[in-house]
């Protein structure tokens, strides 16, 4: 009887999941666990709006498999640590799981003792139907944007099969999630308070948001800085696997087929290809992504201000927008691009500070928070990675006037405080 154990990461979802897919294929008894590693902070106090995102997607994906018969484990603590412990009283033959291939998470299972198969399964294109190894895409965004769309293969979503029998782990303390149905979420992202945080949630609302013609005019509305309906918000549902970028790409065709195609559709499509970029530049660059200067590493001479995390948590910068966002971002877990963009190049080039700072102010806060995406969006906006024009720098009053010209957004947020 082989017995393997099923370890959900970025994946929280049970549909159209390929990591899952495999485990069950090749196991007749399942486990399944989720594991709160020593990156997330004391998550039983001070809560972000993140944290509270995860753990309902917690809850629900446990009561989601309770209705089908199955218990999902969650523990605190190292991987390795965790899987040493399970095996001293359980025994089980291998671990499943998605691959993630940023260097700590890389690192984490590097460590883990038993014998672990991780499956690729973020990308809307699959690793298999890239026209080139990953290893060696074109570095250029807009050359492999071309190279993928000359030949482009989107794998259709798969079915759930039938879940063997699942086996109960002993013996381990389990994670007690603290109590989150009080809190709202604001800004933003406050459509979450209608939506169950799980997959069928995130399916819902997709399907709503195909409902009317917001996708025909996305293009015209999303560098707006605030609101619902400005840009999909499908990084909300994508950043924990909720749903999947195929999925997403599915209902996104379907909407073409039946509303038309036009140059709003197609950007969706195009914004999808960026997330893919930066996952495959992972498998091309590795750790290097996350030197202070990037892929530019030894070429560099510039000294940074002293600024930490804590003091950019405190608001109190010479911008009273940026204090805004930084307001937005810390109380509602999310940003506009185009704010994100005009706060991190103000970390960066007006604050003197080393891209990685701001890049852990955005993961602590962002319940949106994707390792890929975070990364290469600072690095680029740095200018230490692939992007042959350099950093880019936003002039914040010039912004300013652009998109906050009636102050609206300045004082929503600064009234926060
Ligand atoms: C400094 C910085 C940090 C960022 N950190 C993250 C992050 O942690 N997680 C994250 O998902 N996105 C990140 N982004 C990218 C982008 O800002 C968000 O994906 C987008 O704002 C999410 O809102 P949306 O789903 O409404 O996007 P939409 O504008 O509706 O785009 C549709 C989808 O395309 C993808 N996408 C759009 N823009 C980008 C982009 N620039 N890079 C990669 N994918 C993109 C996302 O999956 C998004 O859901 C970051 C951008 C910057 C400038």
């Amino acid at each position: 009887m082989t017995h393997n154990i099923f370890w959900f990461r970025n994946n929280l979802r049970l549909e159209d999941n390929h990591a899952l897919n495999e485990c069950i294929k090749k196991s007749q008894k399942i486990s399944f666990i989720y594991i709160i590693n020593s990156n997330l902070r004391d998550i039983k106090n001070n809560l972000t709006s993140k944290d509270k995102f995860i753990i309902q997607g917690l809850l629900n994906l446990k009561t989601n498999l309770n209705k089908r018969g199955h218990r999902l484990h969650i523990f605190q603590g190292e991987p390795r640590q965790v899987f040493n412990q399970i095996s001293e009283l359980n025994s089980f033959d291998e671990i499943y799981c998605e691959m993630i291939i940023a260097p700590y998470e890389k690192r984490e299972v590097s460590l883990v003792d038993k014998k672990i198969n991780c499956i690729w399964d973020s990308s809307l294109i699959d690793l298999d139907d890239l026209p080139c190894a990953p290893t060696k895409i074109p570095d250029t965004f807009t050359t492999f944007r071309n190279m993928v769309e000359k030949n482009l293969v989107v794998a259709e979503p798969l079915c759930l099969p039938a879940i063997p029998e699942s086996i109960s782990i002993i013996g381990l303390d389990e994670f007690e999630l603290p109590s989150v149905s009080e809190s709202k979420f604001i800004g933003s992202v406050d459509f979450l308070n209608n939506y169950s945080i799980c997959e069928y949630g995130a399916q819902s609302f997709v399907d709503d948001y195909f409902k009317d013609n917001k996708a025909s005019n996305y293009k015209i509305t999303r560098n707006e800085l605030s609101g619902r309906d400005f840009s999909t918000k499908f990084s909300v549902w994508l950043s924990q696997g909720f749903i999947s970028a195929r999925q997403l790409y599915k209902k996104l065709k379907r909407y073409e087929s039946t509303r038309g195609a036009n140059d709003s559709t197609y950007w969706i499509f195009f914004e999808l290809l960026w997330r893919d970029y930066f996952r495959f530049l992972h498998f091309k660059y590795g750790e290097n992504l996350y030197f202070k200067y990037g892929l530019k590493n030894s070429k560099i001479n510039r000294i940074d201000h002293e600024m930490t995390l804590e003091k950019l948590e405190c608001g109190k910068t010479h911008s009273s927008f940026m204090n805004a966002a930084i307001r937005e971002l810390m109380q509602s877990g999310f940003l506009s691009n185009r704010m994100r963009q005009i706060l991190a190049s103000y970390i960066i080039f007006d604050l003197y500070t080393d891209w990685r700072v701001g890049a852990d102010f955005y993961q602590k806060y962002l319940i949106d928070f994707d390792i890929y995406s975070n990364q290469g969006n600072w690095l680029y906006i740095a200018g230490y990675g692939t992007d042959p024009r350099g950093g880019r720098r936003f002039n914040v009053i010039k912004q300013k006037n652009t998109y906050d010209l009636t102050n609206e957004y300045e004082m929503r947020w600064n009234e926060m405080e």
